[in-house]
């Protein structure tokens, strides 16, 4: 969905996201959200990459092109891109890498090399490899069904990765297990890493604190934080997964 922003006259962030009222009548009266898939300050528009799973993104699918969608935001906090960062890492499954997508894009726009692995489903599931490619990102396909995206694949694929393209940053999307994957080889290689959380959202401001989740804290104890405010990206070293 391509949005003409040129009345919002805001700075989105990639990893920010957007709550989209997705039908009229007040059904379905929660929003939704959406991240950022790509920002186009040229033409002042944003795009959002999205997957019709149930009613919301059903209504979503029926609005036709020069139609007026209410969309809140941006919202929560964006990706850390460092300065003068080599080439950074996205691991993404299914849609998580809409998310990544506007990632690349600034880095890109920053001169910073990009690879990403798209997992999915499907080969057919494989979402915006084209869309990275353009921005000179390197880009790997795994899928289930060719056998590729089992975490010991994948983790053997990061591996080569990180020695062959010197990854000093990775970012990641879309799947517990691989982000549980990404987590351990942050730790253990001293990658700065950061992963974007999908929870069930209600508000999507902060006040009715439907979409936590835990962080750990350098002494070991944990503190509980709304993934729609403090998130949803946080540092991957401190997000609780299990
Ligand atoms: C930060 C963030 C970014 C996201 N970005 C994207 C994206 O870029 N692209 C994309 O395709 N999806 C994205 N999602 C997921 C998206 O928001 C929707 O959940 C998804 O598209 C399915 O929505 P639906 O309305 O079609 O499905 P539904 O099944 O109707 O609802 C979606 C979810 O909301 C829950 N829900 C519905 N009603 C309630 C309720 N009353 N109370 C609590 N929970 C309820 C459902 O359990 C379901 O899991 C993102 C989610 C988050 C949190």
């Amino acid at each position: 969905m391509i949005v003409d922003a040129s009345d919002l006259h805001i700075s989105a962030r990639p990893g920010q996201f957007f709550n989209v009222l997705c039908g009229e009548d007040n059904f379905p009266l929660l929003r939704r959200p959406f991240s950022i898939y790509r920002i186009n300050k040229d033409s002042n528009t944003l795009e959002f990459l999205y997957l019709v799973k149930g009613i919301g993104t059903q209504r979503l699918a029926g609005i036709k092109a020069g139609e007026t969608v209410d969309i809140f935001g941006p919202l929560g906090t964006g990706f850390t891109l460092r300065e003068n960062e080599g080439t950074i890492l996205m691991l993404a499954r299914g849609v998580g890498i809409a998310t990544l997508a506007a990632l690349a894009q600034e880095a890109a726009e920053q001169g910073i090399r990009s690879v990403a692995i798209l997992s999915a489903r499907t080969r057919n599931d494989l979402l915006a490899a084209e869309a990275l490619q353009g921005f000179g990102a390197k880009v790997y396909k795994v899928t289930d069904e060719d056998g590729t995206s089992g975490v010991e694949q994948v983790r053997q694929l990061i591996e080569q990765i990180m020695i062959e393209d010197e990854i000093s940053a990775a970012y990641t999307c879309g799947s517990q297990r691989l982000s549980m994957l990404l987590q351990e080889i942050a730790a253990e290689q001293d990658i700065f890493a950061e992963i974007a959380l999908e929870e069930n959202m209600g508000c999507a401001m902060g006040v009715c604190f439907a979409c936590v989740c835990d962080i750990q804290e350098a002494d070991g104890s944990t503190r509980t934080v709304r993934v729609c405010k403090e998130g949803p990206v946080f540092s991957l070293e401190q997000v609780v997964l299990a």
